[in-house]
């Protein structure tokens, strides 16, 4: 049978509800209870404060399928939508929770028996991965579950530096973390990539679907861990990847619910090549953008409204690429509820609003978008390979083009950005300005805390955070 989208969130459901846990629905994609959260990026967030026990529940064990977005802060995958089959900025976790209840044996027998005798996964096609001093996790998928000791891999810390592996789970750089154990999926030979622990393990062949972590640990500012009041489990897969395995297709752009995206967004850009990249990128722009709208973040210029803005700016840009002038991307906002409005009805509620929203913003960047690629353009036109500081600058203040944006252009050229440039522009600017003495309150600087995550704007965050403020011409 091929599960829908929508199969599959309910069989995941009622098998975690089936053993004693309770169905919680998702929150926002705003933390309610973390403000140094930039936005919910695992099922866990909502739950933070049980695992560190000064929030009490009435239950022990939990299910959810919850909304995430990692597009700012600690977990970042702007960069990889249109590049990866994996990655989206705006995704579904399935998870479920033991708040100091069960632990790692039924947290793993569980997920296995749910993917292979439920959804009837092939297990010859799935690994297991381990934190490399966890043997007790290693013994219970070997002896108790019986995968072949070549297909558990034990992952150290491979992140330069104590407790910083791809097997040791943290929301953020502090709270609750601790070792986890993922499965993977093989796609199979035909398609590039190694699997974990191997030097080509980033390729999209062997597909993580599914981290059980088991929070022990509650890390400080220098990294020292204390363990929590009672170890927890916290499990994560990512809906669209199951999806994909589901479906028969590799990507998680061709399942059911992206292919009906994708095809809107070929419509609205009059783009016969089903395949473009672009297509894909708009696909995922327009859910994390719309439930952002919903979720209450309007585009601006700090913070989380700034990481919208600079979303819904990316998505314009792959549109004039394919041709587009005009505003187009709002309209694939009734396409989106289309999809999902009956599984988060607040979409269905708000269409006309969140249609609204992003129509204002398109028109408002499509009246400078023309005229900043032609800038753009002229600067590169004699084969350069770096896009000078001042340039992107430029385009950032004059032209409204976030300088993630400017760097998805120059990626696809095969340019590199002189970010240093971009920074040193930027701060000439403001002395300039503080000479001057000439602030305007309206022009917040964007840069502030975790929405930062570029490596060239570390020394620029911090005097930005103090300014603040941004001169106006
Ligand atoms: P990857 O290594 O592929 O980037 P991850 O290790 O960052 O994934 P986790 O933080 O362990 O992911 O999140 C739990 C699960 O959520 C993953 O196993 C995956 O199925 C899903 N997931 C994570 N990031 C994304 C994303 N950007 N888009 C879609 N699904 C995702
Ligand atoms: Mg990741
Ligand atoms: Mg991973
Ligand atoms: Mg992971």
């Amino acid at each position: 049978p091929t599960f829908s989208v929508a199969d599959i969130r309910k069989t995941f459901l009622d098998f975690f509800a089936a053993k004693g846990h309770t169905v919680v629905a998702s929150s926002p994609l705003v933390p309610g209870n973390d403000p140094t959260l930039m936005f919910t990026n695992s099922g866990m967030v909502q739950f933070k404060d049980v695992f560190l026990g000064t929030d009490k529940r009435p239950y022990v064990r939990a299910t959810s399928v919850q909304t995430c977005l990692r597009a700012g802060g600690k977990h970042n995958d702007l960069e990889n939508v249109g590049y990866t089959a994996r990655h989206h900025t705006f995704f579904e976790m399935l998870g479920n929770w033991s708040f100091g209840d069960y632990f790692k044996r039924e947290s793993l027998k569980w997920a296995w028996e749910l993917l292979t005798e439920v959804y009837k996964l092939p297990p010859e096609r799935l690994l297991a991965t381990v934190y490399a001093e966890d043997d007790e996790a290693y013994d219970i998928w070997t002896k108790e579950i019986g995968l072949p000791p070549e297909r558990v891999i034990r992952i150290g810390d491979n992140k330069g530096g104590r407790y910083k592996s791809d097997n040791f789970w943290m929301m953020a750089d502090t709270g609750p973390c601790g070792p986890c154990s993922e499965i993977f999926y093989d796609h199979g030979e035909h398609i590039a990539g190694g699997p974990p622990g191997s030097p080509d393990e980033d390729g999209d062949r062997f597909i993580e679907i599914w981290n059980n972590v088991f929070m022990q640990f509650d890390m400080d500012e220098q990294g020292n861990v204390k363990p929590l009041p009672a170890p927890c489990v916290d499990t994560g897969m990512g809906l669209e990847r199951l999806a994909a395995i589901l479906q028969h297709v590799h990507s998680n752009y061709e399942i059911d619910l992206f292919d009906a995206l994708i095809k809107a967004a070929a419509r609205e850009t009059g783009t016969s090549d089903l395949t473009n990249p672009s297509l894909k990128v708009i696909a995922d722009h327009i859910r994390a953008t719309a439930f952002l709208v919903a979720d209450g973040v309007i585009p601006s210029n700090e913070g989380r409204g700034y990481v919208q803005r600079r979303i819904v700016r990316r998505a314009i840009r792959h549109g004039y690429k394919l041709g587009r002038k005009t505003p187009f991307f709002h309209k694939l906002v009734q396409d989106l509820v289309q999809q999902m409005g009956d599984a988060y009805p607040k979409i269905r509620e708000q269409q006309a609003r969140i249609t609204d929203v992003l129509r204002v913003e398109e028109e408002r960047f499509f009246e400078t978008l023309a005229h900043g690629m032609e800038i753009l353009d002229s600067a590169l036109a004699g084969g350069a390979k770096t896009l000078p500081g001042d340039v992107a600058f430029k385009l950032h203040d004059t032209y409204g083009f976030p300088l993630d944006l400017t760097n998805d252009v120059c990626r696809e050229r095969g340019v590199n950005v002189d970010e240093a440039g971009f920074a040193t522009a930027m701060e000439h600017q403001k002395s300039t300005a503080r000479a001057a003495g000439k602030f305007k309150m309206d022009r917040a600087l964007e840069y502030t805390g975790a929405a930062n995550q570029f490596t060239g704007y570390e020394q620029l965050a911090e005097s930005a955070k103090i300014v603040a403020l941004y001169v106006d011409g």
